[in-house]
């Protein structure tokens, strides 16, 4: 995954998984996952219902790029 950074804006940007605006994570293509949502990510094995949740909500983002590239 991309590079740890911290937003400067006090509001912060909307995780692509939580949907809430938090200050600290990641780029992953145009979208942002939240230090939280990430560090989960990587603890929820892929037998677990949580982790197709996860998936989901990233596979929107390649979605929505697939879409702007067409
Ligand atoms: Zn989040």
């Amino acid at each position: 995954m991309g590079k740890y950074h911290t937003i400067q804006s006090s509001k912060g940007e909307k995780c692509l998984i939580c949907e809430q605006n938090k200050l600290e994570g990641i780029h992953l293509f145009q979208s942002f996952i939240c230090l939280e949502c990430e560090r989960e990510i990587i603890n929820t094995k892929t037998n677990d219902p949580k982790y197709q949740y996860f998936v989901y909500q990233m596979a929107k983002v390649r979605i929505l790029q697939e879409r702007r590239q067409a």
